[in-house]
């Protein structure tokens, strides 16, 4: 019989056993290998029935066994101790509290917003990269005590789970999750009813959801939850699931995250008295209508006018990118957004304003990433390749300055460490420190480095066996005829894995460039390698599902299904054994279209080398002796071509550097191999941790952005006001600022680097005072064109006003030798903006 309906049932334990609802629930135990084994422990089947998920594995023990468990002595004080550990790591003082404590001026509480957090498998509330990068940016902040606020949906279906038919084509199937069978806990007030938030939708309708909070270790994470009976039936699916439909189903999860997202967090602190966030961060440009949100709050309560409370908003607001194609950005038809921001969505926030806010080139579209550039004073790329890609992307933001100088700043991803790392690595290594110094490696042997990774790639052998057999039988296969998945990889054969999404870009058949090369890798009887495949296509891909469909085919093959596999359904629980085994990571995206990409980094952690593309991270990290980079054929136009190069330049360094060094042993070891892999985890694995990542967000943009915000709210918005201010100022003196007149003297007729120069303007201000502006002489190599390159700038001394005309000079010695040119700018000025490029204006002589 099949049920009608499920729902969830909690264990009730026995009192010696209570604390183990606590180190369930709280996801620390998901990188805290101690409590796993633990749970393991309490009963074997179990915690494998249960998938490894502790709170179903509560559901799952027998009451006996659960007796039994309470009169063990010493099961009880292990219970009892790493609950009392879990209280500790939750309580005490960590890096931030110590630098608060150091005299450092860190904000209070940081609201985090994501569209998806991928923290562990049994909270399936991911896509891929970004949801992955979002769940390890909240465990590292809760490893070093930053009080992050995590805010994100709760979708019914998570990300869909992928099979395959007979003939490899991608099919999909949506779990529905069941709240009570997660890691959650209601928000309830005082009187145990669930706390509501509402958010106007269209028609004067209204959305309701409540609030779950998962607990990522010292993090709580808010979850927004629409399938509730008090909202009408096809609201109640808004969060139905992840990048599920279309454009009008889309907008109402970006404005419940947005809109509600932030109600959502004061009625979290109105509940359970944490402080207020004072920095809001939005992982994407999905979250951006909570600076609509808190302007609404701002106009309702301190009475501000509309420029006031963007002023204020912006100081506090941190907006990180992680698109480098336009393609990818994301954008909502005009209409669309004017009938989401009716006056009963955000009362009193006048609909022209919200507009002119997502303006971009085509004036029917509102553009998300504009809007979250517009609101956010701070901005940054994934990488420092990709901050470079986004200054150039959003340049026309910014025109009139040079792509360098368009403030878009860079903060590499890292990913969390005990997250990741297989934990014979930890065990060897010792731990990465809080600051980020290597373990030690140089006093660990060859042998037992090269042992290391051989168990690791064994375990990962196990697993292959494991999951090509359960693909087969659910393709369709009988178990008689899938004896040959006994035999299927070989643990000392050298093992390539190649495990993404399967967007265009990151091309995953490039491998099938030339199926005869690819196969004489895998069969070289000297120098073999064998292949681990996987990725999931997005649902309405179809070209994705042909690609997978492509590698499906090829894998097929009895000549090479030993050596070569795809495994569907690529998920954190399958990537890990990928991450620990793997000898290679490869990567073949089309530079520079990765902002970053973090799987490289999590093989790193344990010993893998990567090959790849020098793209994203491995752009800056690559240093010649920690890996590979394929060259990349970026200047070639013809798309066919490139391909064609790049994968001959992967099959080379495969067959000719990679194998070698792999195969080549003295006394049973590689030794280059080793080398490469000893200087991996020696310099790497810091690099790539994700606490260096939360230490750079809270040093560089967190503590920097707080202090702006005080600046701006201070004295009830003293400096907002003041800013709007000057911003009306500016914009009305601005079109009749103009450089009236340049000149340059002091220089001999054949002047030599280093001889001072002194630049003098005279500018019309055009009712702005001298100190409103900045005025710049810019010195460098001019090209035939006489465009500027090499530049340095230098601020103009106001020095007085003659004949209307405020005068301006510099003196300023000669950068380069050769052909050399200046020029002079004007740009706005006060102590409120964050750099002279902030609001896009300059005015430059000539
Ligand atoms: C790390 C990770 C990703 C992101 O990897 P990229 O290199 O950015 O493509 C995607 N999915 C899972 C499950 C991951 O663990």
């Amino acid at each position: 019989m099949r049920a009608l309906r499920r729902f969830t049932v909690r264990a009730q334990l026995p009192e010696q056993l209570a604390p183990l609802q606590k180190l369930a629930t709280n996801l620390r135990w998901s990188w805290h290998p101690p409590t796993q084994d633990l749970f393991a422990r309490l009963d074997h089947d179990a915690w494998e029935r249960a998938g490894r998920d502790p709170v179903r594995l509560l559901g799952e023990i027998s009451t006996t066994r659960l007796a039994e468990l309470a009169a063990d002595a010493e099961t009880v004080v292990t219970v009892r101790e790493l609950a009392d550990e879990l209280d500790a790591y939750l309580t005490e003082p960590r890096w931030y509290q110590l630098a608060v404590e150091d005299g450092q001026d860190l904000p209070a509480a940081v609201g985090y917003f994501s569209m998806e957090f991928g923290v562990s498998e049994v909270l399936p509330n991911y896509s891929g990269g970004l949801g992955v990068l979002a769940g390890d940016h909240l465990k590292a902040a809760s490893d070093l005590g930053v009080p992050l606020i995590g805010v994100g949906l709760l979708y019914r279906s998570g990300y869909f789970r992928q099979s395959l038919s007979l003939d490899g084509w991608q099919l999909e199937h949506y779990p529905v999750l069941d709240p009570q069978g997660l890691p959650l806990q209601l928000l309830t007030d005082e009187s145990g009813e669930p706390v509501l938030v509402e958010v106007g939708m269209p028609e004067g309708r209204t959305l309701s959801v409540r609030i779950w909070q998962a607990a990522v270790g010292r993090v709580p994470l808010l979850l927004l939850d629409s399938e509730i009976e008090a909202n009408d039936p096809d609201l109640r699916g808004v969060t139905d699931r992840l990048y599920g439909g279309d454009q009008d189903h889309r907008i109402k999860q970006e404005l419940l995250i947005g809109v509600g997202g932030v109600r959502a967090v004061r009625a979290f602190c109105a509940t359970t008295g944490h402080p207020a966030p004072a920095i809001f961060h939005t992982n994407e440009g999905h979250a951006g209508y909570l600076g609509l949100e808190r302007i609404r709050e701002l106009l309702d309560t301190e009475g501000l006018g509309f420029d006031e409370a963007v002023a204020a908003v912006r100081a506090g607001t941190v907006f990180t990118t992680h698109t480098p194609v336009p393609a990818g950005i994301d954008r909502f038809p005009i209409d669309l957004v004017r009938r989401h921001f009716s006056e009963s969505v955000l009362p009193g926030v006048a609909l022209d304003r919200i507009l002119s806010l997502g303006a971009e080139e085509d004036p029917d579209m509102f553009n998300m990433a504009h809007m979250g550039l517009r609101l956010a004073q701070r901005a940054n790329g994934v990488s420092k390749l990709h901050g470079i890609v986004s200054r150039g992307m959003f340049s026309t933001i910014w025109s009139g300055f040079d792509v360098d100088e368009v403030p878009i700043g860079s903060v590499t991803n890292g990913v969390h460490g005990h997250t990741w790392e297989a934990r014979e690595v930890t065990d060897l290594l010792g731990e990465p420190g809080p600051t980020g110094e290597a373990g030690r490696t140089d006093d660990i042997s060859d042998a037992t480095l090269w042992g290391l990774r051989a168990t690791l790639r064994a375990r990962l052998v196990e697993e292959v066996r494991r999951r090509v057999r359960a693909a087969w039988l659910e393709r369709g296969a009988s178990a008689p005829e899938l004896g040959w998945t006994d035999h299927v990889f070989d643990p000392e054969v050298l093992t390539v894995g190649f495990a993404r999404r399967v967007p265009t870009y990151k091309r995953l058949t490039l491998m099938l460039r030339d199926p005869d090369r690819l196969r004489d890798l895998l069969l070289d009887p000297h120098r073999p390698v064998q292949l681990i495949v996987a990725g999931k296509s997005h649902p309405a891909d179809d070209g994705g599902k042909a690609l997978i469909q492509q590698i499906v085919r090829f894998a097929d093959d009895p000549a090479v299904r030993h050596r070569i596999v795809f495994l569907p359904d690529y998920d954190m629980s399958m990537a890990r054994y990928l991450y620990w085994g793997c000898d290679v990571w490869l990567n073949n995206p089309l530079r520079p279209l990765e902002a970053c990409g973090t799987s490289g980094m999590k093989s790193a952690l344990n010993g893998g080398l990567n090959l790849s593309i020098r793209d994203g991270w491995w752009d800056e990290l690559y240093d010649g002796a920690n890996g590979w980079a394929i060259p990349t054929a970026d200047g070639i136009e013809d798309p066919v071509r490139r391909d064609d190069l790049e994968a001959n330049a992967l099959y080379e360094l495969l067959g000719t550097q990679v194998g070698p060094a792999f195969y080549d042993r003295t006394e049973g070891v590689p030794q280059r191999w080793v080398e490469l892999v000893r200087h991996t985890l020696s310099t790497l694995r810091p690099q790539v941790q994700a606490s260096r990542m939360v230490r750079e967000y809270v040093e560089d943009w967190y503590a920097p952005a707080a202090l702006a915000a005080r600046e701006v709210t201070a004295d009830s918005f003293a400096g907002a006001k003041a800013l709007a201010g000057y911003r009306a100022r500016l914009n009305a003196a601005w079109p009749r600022v103009q450089i009236a007149g340049v000149d340059a003297s002091g220089l001999p007729d054949t002047p030599v680097v280093g001889a001072p120069m002194t630049v003098r303007a005279a500018v019309a201000l055009a009712g702005l005072a001298p100190e409103d502006v900045v005025v710049e002489a810019v010195v460098g190599r001019v090209d035939e064109a006489d465009e500027l390159d090499s530049t340095m700038t230098a601020v103009m001394k106001h020095v007085g006003n003659v004949d209307g005309l405020d005068r301006f000079e510099a003196v300023v010695p000669l950068p380069h030798a050769g052909l050399t040119g200046y020029t002079v700018r004007v740009l706005p000025a006060h102590p409120l903006l964050a750099s002279s490029a902030e609001l896009g204006k300059v005015v430059l002589a000539g």
